[in-house]
């Protein structure tokens, strides 16, 4: 994970606004041909081969984040995350972003500086140009939107609506982990409003707390998919929980599904976790969000491609819509999948 700098505290109005862009913007490189024309003049100029693929999500303080326990350079890494995901999730290539932000003079130099090194590093990383954006004062706390731009040849591009029956339901990675990671930094945050000299230990925790605050978008999947030669059906990244996103690909495409319990991926420090905190495994996945994991359908006849792969996990197949969405539990009864309103087996008829 990343570690905590500088200490030194600069007022945002000592730079002015120029300044600050010129300065926060000055390690951002261009990697590709398709951009034009970078940040400096009053609109970024892009010109991609294929079609282009647009995406913006927008990060608030105190509703989608908490510097109580995120540090700045997680949420730049994060909301850069986020947004590639979306990308991802059409099967297409992430090439630029631009970044917008308005803060309150609460934040300095320094605690932008540790944002944009955190937007930094995940540009390096996933090789995105960031070409542009906007910078404005607020009169409170932290807003952070970013736009990722992306191209794919027009007939790889991947919807959420061409999944058909007896398409096989697919998921990279494990699932839970997120939510889970923000159970135990929000335990750690109320031990230590009480005793603020208590050391959080995280340590036993590691994979779900970075799962939590450094989320990685799955770039290498569609860069996997396109090796194997697998088109999916349909796909969508898991930001809400698996139970919704399936959801959203059922209605979009018009079909049913069955998901299988015992499918289901799951860490062994997340089975650990939802033992600690009382929690039920299978609700955890369903229900618990910020994964950034792909989910998707594909034909059955791809099934040979995919099968050994340890990064993915058929979880499901797709049915005819008049069959409805259901989880098919360990015990093999069959229950219907609501968004958010899956409460748990026990709750179910
Ligand atoms: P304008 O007045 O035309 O909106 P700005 O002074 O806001 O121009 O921005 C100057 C340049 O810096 C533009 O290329 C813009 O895209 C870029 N820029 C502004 N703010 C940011 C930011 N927070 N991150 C990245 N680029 C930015
Ligand atoms: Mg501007």
């Amino acid at each position: 994970m990343f570690e905590n700098t500088k200490d030194s505290k600069t007022k945002l109005s000592e730079l002015g606004e120029f300044g600050l862009i010129d300065h926060l913007t000055q390690f951002f490189k261009v990697n590709y041909t398709s951009t034009l024309k970078s940040i400096g003049d009053d609109a970024a100029v892009l010109n991609h081969d294929n079609a282009t693929v647009v995406t913006t999500d927008m990060l608030v303080e105190g509703v989608h984040f908490d510097l109580a326990y995120m540090p700045l350079k997680h949420l730049g890494y994060k909301a850069v995350m986020v947004n590639l995901s979306d990308v991802y999730a059409m099967n297409a290539k992430a090439e630029q972003i631009t970044v917008s932000i308005a803060c309150s003079s609460r934040f300095t130099v320094e605690a932008l500086e540790e944002l944009y090194s955190g937007i930094n590093a995940a540009a390096e990383l996933y090789k995105v140009d960031v070409v542009g954006g906007d910078t404005t004062s607020a009169i409170k706390g932290l807003t952070i939107s970013i736009t990722a731009l992306g191209q794919a040849p027009q007939e790889r591009i991947t919807y959420r609506s061409g999944a058909q029956p007896n398409d096989l339901v697919v998921v990279s990675g494990d699932l839970g982990g997120a939510f889970l990671g923000l159970k135990v930094l929000q335990r750690e945050n109320e031990v230590f409003k009480v005793n603020p000299n208590a050391q959080p230990d995280l340590e036993q925790y590691s994979y779900i707390v970075e799962r939590q605050l450094k989320p990685e978008a799955r770039k290498d999947i569609v860069e996997l998919l396109e090796a194997l030669e697998v088109k999916p059906t349909s796909m969508i990244d898991i930001s809400d929980g698996l139970s919704s996103e399936l959801m959203h690909i059922c209605k979009h495409s018009k079909v049913g599904a069955n998901l299988y319990e015992d499918k289901l991926p799951l860490d062994p420090m997340c089975i650990s976790t939802c033992e600690e905190f009382e929690l039920d495994s299978t609700t955890v996945i369903l229900n618990g969000g910020e994964d950034y994991e792909l989910l998707f359908t594909v034909a059955q006849s791809d099934f040979e491609k995919i099968k050994a792969n340890p990064h993915l996990s058929v979880v499901g197949h797709i049915t005819e819509q008049s069959e409805g969405i259901h989880l098919i539990s360990r015990m093999n009864t069959k229950i219907p999948i609501k968004a958010r309103g899956w409460k748990g087996m026990e709750d179910e008829d």
